[in-house]
């Protein structure tokens, strides 16, 4: 027992492991043999055999700056994704009731109430002035 211990340890030293990206990757392939169980697809196979073989590279891979840098990346898109997914709810939700604009300095979206006309607005975030027109 001590043996196979000591493998798996040599095995494993040095290793990536697994990271948020390593994870979206995991949900992906989980999708695609499901959808795969339904539709017998040979494209489909072939996708879900190489993802799983990047799956386990990048968990195998020694290389951690590169892996690092590759979930870097997929967090800022991931991000992105989810603010645009929020506001688009936020916009259901106070449809009517509330404006979104956003930040001609900072970006930051602002909520802002219905009142027609032309406006000037102080971001919460920046602290910067800036007009807005409510139509
Ligand atoms: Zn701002």
């Amino acid at each position: 027992m001590n043996k196979l211990k000591s493998l798996l340890f040599k095995l494993f030293y040095g290793r990536y492991g697994s990271d948020s990206y390593e994870y979206f990757l995991l949900i992906i392939y989980a999708c695609l043999c499901i959808v795969n169980a339904f539709l017998l697809i040979d494209v489909l196979q072939i996708l879900t055999w190489i993802l799983c073989f990047y799956i386990i590279f990048r968990m195998m891979s020694k290389n951690h700056y590169k892996r690092r840098r590759e979930n870097e990346i997929f967090l800022a898109v991931y991000s992105k994704i989810k603010v645009n997914i929020k506001l688009f709810f936020d916009r259901i939700r106070y449809f009517g009731r509330a404006s979104f604009r956003k930040c001609k300095h900072c970006k930051a979206i602002i909520k802002l109430p219905v009142k027609r006309g032309k406006h000037s607005v102080r971001c919460p975030k920046c602290s910067k002035l800036f007009d807005v027109r409510i139509l």
